[in-house]
This record gives structure tokens, sequence and C-alpha cells, in this order.
């Protein structure tokens, strides 16, 4: 389904920019180029918006905080009118080592000032998506892009194709290098997407909700960093509306969490629970379980033999393709693969798009493009 889908099927006019990928960063660039009157269309290969930015049930599974030198961040949630809230941090924090568990001042393990979105972070994507008058094609992953004199002409996997004066691609840069591009992206272009880690494709996050906030009770913030896992660290996820704790798993554990079915799972992590805290405090019973493995995430991971590195913000990363075809998203910016880099890359995406639009001839408008009906 798509957003105005009717509407659009009856416009027959080329779009002015196709942004590929409903992730915050494309949703950003949606919003500045139709504020400005433009005519953009959202294609995203998920059934849903939001990429990393994932709320289950009001649990993150993606991203969870943002903090205080997110000046991009913190606008763009005013701006939506999204509150924030300070990462539950008092209490005491557990260390568990080989040498057994030590307790100490929780100082804010998810760093200074960390603040979470109230509504989750998925709701600030979603909130995002919400403002926007824009037609929007889910289940829709392009798989081609051709560019030349007309324009920009993105297949689908459906293979309809849309057409716009630009377009933009958002999806993390291995994933963008599945799709063909006529003509070829440069070698170096290709090298640099190749070389860069997609930023938290290899962990898995795990969230429990509970009836109460067992942890609190006993004097501890929920924080835990565990060197024997299976989460190799813990968090309070708590929000108004309910207590819960999420963790992250990596490498070996995260392979072994990912492939329990949900009953292991939970029974997995609450013998952690109850390992970390010992036989004083009485872990609570989960009313609910939500996990995401993002290596199962086709649209965030995928595979790819090249090193990786985390050299985010690398130039060709951000590169302009045949001069139609803008790049952005969190790895093009060196904001260390943070929400504030993938908003702030697709504001810089935004402008190299109104600037494109502003100086190309807008001949191509008269032409036609396939409105999908997906
Ligand atoms: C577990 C986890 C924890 C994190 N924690 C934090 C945190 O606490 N704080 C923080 O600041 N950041 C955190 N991050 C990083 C943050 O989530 C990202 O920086 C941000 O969400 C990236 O946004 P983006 O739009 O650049 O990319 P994405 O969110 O990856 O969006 C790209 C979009 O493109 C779509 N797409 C891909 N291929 C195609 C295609 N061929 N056709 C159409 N669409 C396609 C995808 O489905 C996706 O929706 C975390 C990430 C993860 C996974």
């Amino acid at each position: 389904a798509h957003k105005r889908a009717h509407k659009n099927a009856t416009m027959k006019v080329m779009d002015d920019v196709i942004v590929i990928g409903a992730g915050i960063s494309g949703l950003v660039i949606a919003k500045q180029v139709a504020t400005q009157g433009k005519r953009v269309r959202l294609v995203e290969a998920r059934p849903f918006v939001g990429g990393r930015l994932r709320t289950v049930d009001g649990i993150d599974t993606g991203a969870a905080w943002t903090w205080p030198g997110d000046k991009h961040v913190r606008s763009l949630a005013k701006e939506l009118g999204v509150g924030l809230f300070a990462q539950p941090a008092d209490g005491k924090l557990v260390y568990d080592s080989s040498w057994g568990a030590q307790e100490q001042r929780d100082e804010g393990a998810a760093g200074p000032g960390a603040s979470r979105f109230a509504g989750g972070a998925g709701g600030l994507a979603r909130r995002l998506h919400e403002s926007l008058d824009v037609p929007t094609h889910l289940n829709a992953a392009v798989t081609a892009i051709r560019v030349d004199d007309d324009g920009v002409a993105c297949e689908m996997a459906s293979g309809e194709v849309l057409k716009g004066r630009c377009a933009v691609v958002t999806a993390p840069p291995r994933v963008a290098l599945e799709i063909r591009y006529d003509p070829p992206l440069p070698r170096r272009k290709r090298e640099a997407m190749a070389s860069i880690a997609t930023w938290m494709a290899d962990a898995m996050k795990v969230g429990l909700a509970f009836e109460t906030p067992w942890w609190r009770e006993r004097g501890y913030s929920g924080a835990v960093f565990s060197e024997s896992g299976p989460l190799s660290q813990i968090w309070d996820n708590s929000d108004g509306d309910q207590y819960a704790l999420a963790g992250f798993a990596f490498g070996r554990n995260m392979l072994a969490l990912k492939a329990m079915p949900e009953p292991e799972l939970k029974a997995t992590v609450l013998a952690q629970l109850k390992k970390v805290y010992g036989s004083d405090v009485v872990v609570g019973d989960p009313t609910r379980v939500v996990s995401t493995a993002w290596l199962d995430e086709p649209y965030t991971f995928a595979p790819n033999p090249a090193a990786q590195t985390r050299s985010y913000g690398r130039p060709e990363l951000g590169a302009t393709h045949a001069s139609k075809l803008f790049f952005a998203g969190t790895e093009t910016d060196p904001a260390q693969g943070h929400i504030e880099g993938a908003v702030r890359s697709g504001r810089k995406a935004a402008a190299d798009v109104l600037d494109f639009l502003a100086s190309a001839p807008a001949s191509s408008e008269k032409k036609t493009s396939s409105c999908a009906q997906t």
C-alpha cells in the first residue's frame, strides 16, 4: 500500500525527487524538499518506515538514545513535538566479570546526558512520516537505478519503474551496493561503500517488559555490563507506560540467541538476570519479550567479503553520482553511525537536491512516470 496512491495514480508526472529508503535520513530529506513545494516520492523496502529506529511494544529494539551534542536530532524532535526524557540511571550498576559481580554507582552507563524519546525512537520516525504529505511505497525494494539526460529511473523489485528529475539513496552503503547502477558507480566509491560497516548491523537487541521495576526496588539502575553474556550490556528501557529492561548481544552470543525460539530466549535471559543479581533479588517474570537480530534484516545487513572499517563520513560515500544521484544516511556522515549523522546527512542531501532542482532545466516535468499501485 502507499499513501495517497489514488491521487498520484492520476497525476502522471515525473517527480522532482525519488527518495530511496524511509529511515530517519530519507524521511528528513522528504520533509525538507516537500516543504519547498517540490514533488517527492518515498520508496521503502520494508513494510514500515523508520529503518534502524524501531520500537516494538514500547521497547526500542534499534536506536534508543540521543545525547546533548545531537543538535540536529534535538531540533527535529522539537519541531515534531516529540519529548525527550533522561535515561533512568539512579542506583547501582553491576559489572559481571569472570571474577564475579561487582556493584558501583551508575554514572550514566549510556553516556553522560543520554536521553530517550517519549514514545520510543521508532515514534520519532513515525511522527515525521505522519507529518508528510508525500506518496510512500512500502514493500518496494529498489533493485536498479538508471541515470540519463531525462533524470533518474528507479526500478523496484515488482518491475515497476519510478522516474524523478533526481534521486537520493539512503540505504546503508553495503546494502546500497546490492542495487544495480547505470552508469556504474566509480570504483573508488564502490570500494568505499563495501568497506563501511553498517552501524550496529552486528547487534541483537532483546527487551523484556515487567509488571514492577524489581531492580529499582532493590537499589539497582538496571544497567549491567557483562563479560560472559549472553547480553553484554543491559539497560532500563522503562518509559511512562511500562517497566522494561533491554540489552545487546554480539558475536557468538548473538548467533546463539537469535537461533532460539522465544521461550528459550526468555529463559536464557532470565537465567542471566538471576545469576547477575544473585539470590537477594527476586527477578520478575517478564510479561513480554521482544527482539530484533539486525543481521537477519537484509535491508540493514548485506554480507560483503570486504574488510570492514568504521570510517564514517568518508567523502566517497556521500559523493553525488552522474550529477543527479545523491547519497545520504548515517554512514555518509562522521557522527559515528548515530541518529545525529542520519539527520545531518539528510539535511545536507535535501539542500543539495534543492540546489540541483533550482539549477537544472525542468523540461523533464512534462514527461510521464509509471505510478505503482503496490
Ligand atoms: C541496535 C541498534 C542500536 C542503536 N542505538 C543507537 C542509539 O542509541 N543512538 C543513536 O544515535 N543511534 C543508534 N543506532 C544507530 C541509528 O539507528 C542509525 O544511525 C539511524 O537509524 C540510521 O538512519 P538512516 O536513515 O541513515 O538508515 P536506516 O535506518 O538504515 O534507513 C535506511 C532505509 O533504507 C531502506 N532500504 C534499504 N535498501 C533499500 C532498497 N534497496 N530500496 C528501498 N529501501 C531500502 C531500509 O529498509 C531502511 O528503512 C542504533 C542502531 C541499532 C541497529
